[in-house]
């Protein structure tokens, strides 16, 4: 029987749940928002199926890339409404054109982020962009797996932990099944999003004197002052009137928060499937720093959204020359990426934020803004003085002596 005994090493990748013959586990928001399993003791048979699909029983290896390319979806309809460089999307079109399924997270009705998946070209869409939010993934490895053994092609696509947990769920390669995750800074709790877009609505209803508002349009990441500033953005109507709303993600309280490490689940702080080792056929990632390396290149660097692609396995490379038509590609050196400070999520895990606990003991007592602002300020003023003490001290007593003290303390 699966004994979580310290909740931050769980991902809440379901696969317990998912997996467990008798259904005796089940998934349970905790006060801060994310899910966790819950085992119900009397209905358990210790088959031992959830302690083996678990992430964290299992040694998970890194392994070798095969290729890293940068990459644009050709039409830039496509990658106007996908977060970086839409190769998401010609990559889903094409498994669906050849009769596959496509697994991803998109918004339901009430702007919660769910995992669902289709083997329909116009309902695809739905799950271009990132969704800042913890996807709740139900059922979708037994419904993949469903598919799998009726012989149908299965593109899944997910965060890493997520993939990693399908993976461990079906115990068996499947030639059928192709992978997709994504470089991952860490996911943020559904409650946080639930309170903001509450407040989100609640703010823009109340300046606009909207009645019976309602989202008609949400987007993390819109391009609408250019792919580098992205937006949050959001349309709120009512009968009458309707009202855009976006705001830079340099300012926008909910990503802050994220951005800040202060509303991501605790095991993203020490994910256990960073640094190539998801077991994914393919990885995406935003080619932040592409001017860097490429200024010469137009294409590349017009600032509608660049994609980092490594392939890992002949599967994920034979996948991308098949769409190779479709997009613009061009072979890169992996180290051209890995040394690059902005693509630290490959390597390292988000940051632990002091305030987090602070942030999460107070979601239910204050106004999620300003419980996010007040949080933010408290780490940007820590973060001002301790600049100032390192200043002062070197000062004092000099750089190289200062660094000498650092070094031994460290
Ligand atoms: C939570 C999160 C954190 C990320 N962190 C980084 C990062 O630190 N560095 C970086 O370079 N890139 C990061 N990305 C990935 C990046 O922003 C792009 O999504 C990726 O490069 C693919 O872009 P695209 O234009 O090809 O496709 P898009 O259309 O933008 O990608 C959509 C794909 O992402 C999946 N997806 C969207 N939201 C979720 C979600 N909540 N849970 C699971 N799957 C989801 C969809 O199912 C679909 O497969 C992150 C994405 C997410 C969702």
């Amino acid at each position: 029987m699966i004994l979580l005994t310290d909740k931050s090493k769980c991902c809440g990748c379901s696969a317990c749940y998912q997996i467990c013959p008798t259904e005796c586990i089940t998934m349970q928001e905790d006060n801060e928002g994310f899910l966790y399993p819950v085992i119900n003791q009397d209905e358990c048979i210790e088959c031992g199926k959830c302690v083996s699909a678990c992430m964290i029983n299992n040694e998970i290896p890194s392994r070798p890339k095969l290729k890293a390319y940068a990459g644009i979806n050709n039409d830039d309809a496509i990658r106007d409404i996908s977060s970086s460089g839409g190769i998401f999307a010609e990559l889903a079109k094409h498994v669906i054109k050849h009769q596959g399924i496509v697994f991803g997270a998109k918004f339901n009705k009430n702007w919660e982020v769910i995992h669902d998946y289709t083997d329909k070209m116009e309902k695809v869409s739905s799950f271009y962009g990132s969704k800042y939010v913890q996807s709740n993934i139900g059922q979708s490895y037994k419904q993949a797996k469903y598919f799998l053994e009726l012989g149908r092609v299965v593109l899944f696509s997910g965060t890493p932990c997520q993939i990693a947990g399908l993976i461990l769920f079906l115990n068996k390669k499947y030639n059928n099944l192709i992978t997709l995750d994504f470089v991952c800074h860490s996911i943020p709790s559904p409650k946080v999003w639930k309170l903001y877009r509450k407040k989100v609505l609640y703010n823009i209803s109340k300046e606009n004197n909207l009645k019976e508002s309602y989202f008609s349009h949400i987007s993390f990441r819109s391009k609408v002052n250019g792919w580098n500033d992205f937006h949050f953005e959001c349309i709120v109507k009512d009968a009458k009137t309707v009202i855009k709303f976006a705001e830079s993600h340099k300012i926008n309280p909910y990503m802050a928060a994220f951005l800040k490490d202060l509303s991501i689940r605790p095991v993203c702080t020490n994910c256990l499937v960073r640094d190539h080792k998801s077991g994914a056929d393919i990885t995406l990632a935003d080619f932040w720093g592409v001017e860097k390396y490429h200024s010469r290149n137009n294409r590349l660097i017009d600032n509608k959204g660049a994609s980092i692609i490594i392939t890992y396995t002949d599967t994920g490379n034979h996948l991308l020359k098949l769409i190779k038509e479709n997009i613009y590609l061009i072979e890169i050196p992996y180290e051209e990426i890995e040394e690059d400070k902005l693509h630290s999520p490959i390597t390292k895990s988000a940051t632990k934020n002091r305030y987090r606990a602070t942030f999460f003991n107070q979601i239910d007592k204050i106004d999620i803004e300003k419980n996010i602002k007040k949080n933010i300020r408290k780490g940007l003023l820590r973060k001002r003085r301790n600049k100032f003490l390192k200043i002062s001290i070197q000062n004092i007593i000099g750089k190289q002596a200062y660094t000498k003290i650092k070094s031994k303390l460290k």
